[in-house]
């Protein structure tokens, strides 16, 4: 079910535009024009089951950011945005527990509403853990991160900390004081970085101290950012989100790396990586499977016949039928039009079944292609409970798919 989102703007362009925006990122939109309007739609039937409101500071019948307690006052979380931006007005959104507030007279508002809003939908899948011995500290920094709808976490010295990160897999950003009891903030970084990489977890230190050597000593250990106390909303968010942004790219990245583009099966890099570890641990556990390469016939043809984009869609097929009926297993398109399967199950004949099930289903199937409904086959060699190393294996198995297709294609042949 989508999540409801108030719009609060008594301008109807800017309600319109912000309505999209909204939209566009999968909210249902409610928009009020006037603080009297707001107060009717909170008090209606499921008036207060907003997910998140965007509120005008200004209103013809509320110049002061009244529309902003009334809608906290439901406990919707707010986003505040402010034609005139001064340290006063600064000062008296600040004092109240809103999301963000955004000055609108700035170019780049509307691009960073958006990202606000799509925060508050994602930012549940971010854990960040809060460690500090000052129970007013800690307090302070959960209530920011869960205005900003974090999961979020906290740890008392460094020793708890360790303890729960151990048990949530969801944490991505650790925010740790200096001084703690039993083990402090440097120290705790240096158990972190020794557990965790810097591509799955972040650290932030802070600290009262003046001196620069604190950053410096937890920038040396391993720590990502660092923030001086007190600090204020705004640079505390901003790393936060920085943080959290960066983890997302990197991940993104080594996602791409390890994808083949076309069909999002993994590549043949990400096969090769997963199965040599595999394969070591299938023979250790003495678990049966198999290696196999797969190929399509005649594909060529395909492509001569339908066009270059044609067999794209039919590849992009062909790996549906793949996770499909050999689901559980690792599949791989090693590139063209020729794929990898390294499976495991209970013994030869029922992982020889499964194969053979794929390639009976593909055999049957009618791609759609270009209007047309066009047939297709696939061959197959195999490799069953190997000893070899990865790459003697995917030799032997290629050889076996080189005597299917001398058999006659559409077929299973087995590696000598
Ligand atoms: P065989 O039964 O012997 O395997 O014959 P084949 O035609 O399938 O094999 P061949 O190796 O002669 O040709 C493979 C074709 O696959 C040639 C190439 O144009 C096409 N191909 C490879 N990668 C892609 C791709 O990403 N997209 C499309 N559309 N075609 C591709
Ligand atoms: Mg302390
Ligand atoms: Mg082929
Ligand atoms: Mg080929």
């Amino acid at each position: 079910m989508a999540e409801r989102l108030l719009v609060v703007e008594d301008s109807r362009a800017m309600a319109k535009v912000i309505g999209q925006l909204g939209k566009s990122l999968g909210y249902e939109v409610t928009i009020a024009a006037s603080l009297a309007e707001v107060e009717a739609i909170l008090q209606g039937e499921g008036g207060s089951d907003f997910f998140v409101a965007t509120v005008d500071y200004s209103l013809p019948d509320a110049h002061d950011g009244e529309a902003i307690k009334c809608v906290l006052s439901h406990g919707i979380p707010s986003i505040v945005l402010t034609g005139h931006m001064d340290d006063v007005t600064r000062q008296k959104i600040l004092a109240q527990p809103v999301v963000d507030y955004i000055p609108k007279e700035n170019s780049q508002a509307f691009l960073y509403l958006k990202r606000v809003l799509h925060w508050q939908l994602t930012n549940k899948n971010n854990g960040i853990l809060v460690v500090d011995d000052s129970l007013a500290t800690r307090n302070h920094i959960a209530e920011l991160l869960k205005r900003r709808n974090f999961s979020v976490y906290v740890a008392n010295d460094g020793e708890k900390a360790l303890e729960v990160l151990a048990e949530r897999n969801n944490i991505k950003v650790v925010i740790t004081d200096l001084e703690m009891p039993v083990i402090d903030g440097i120290e705790l970084t240096n158990e972190i970085r020794k557990r965790y990489s810097r591509d799955k977890v972040s650290v932030i230190g802070i600290s009262g101290a003046t001196s620069g050597i604190h950053s410096a000593r937890f920038i040396k250990n391993g720590a990502d950012d660092f923030l001086r106390k007190p600090f204020c909303p705004e640079e505390f968010y901003c790393r936060v989100t920085q943080s959290i942004e960066n983890l997302a790219n990197i991940a993104q990245i080594q996602r791409a790396a390890n994808t083949d583009y076309l069909t999002e099966l993994p590549n043949r890099r990400a096969f090769i990586q997963f199965s040599e570890k595999k394969i070591a641990s299938n023979i250790d556990d003495q678990v049966q499977y198999c290696l196999a390469m797969v190929d399509i016939d005649y594909f060529k043809q395909v492509n001569d016949n339908y066009g270059h984009e044609a067999g794209d869609n039919f590849l992009k097929l062909v790996a549906l039928y793949m996770r499909k009926h050999l689901g559980g297993a690792m599949l791989a398109r090693l590139g063209g039009e020729e794929f990898a399967v390294l499976m495991s199950g209970v013994d030869e004949d029922q992982l020889y079944s499964r194969l053979d099930d794929l390639r009976r289903e593909i055999s049957i199937a009618k791609m759609p292609c270009e209007g047309q409904q066009v047939a297709t086959t696939v061959s197959i060699g195999v490799v069953f409970n190997g000893e070899k190393s990865l790459a003697a294996q995917m030799n032997q198995a290629d050889q076996a798919l080189y005597n299917a297709k001398e058999n006659g294609r559409n077929q299973i042949a087995i590696a000598e």
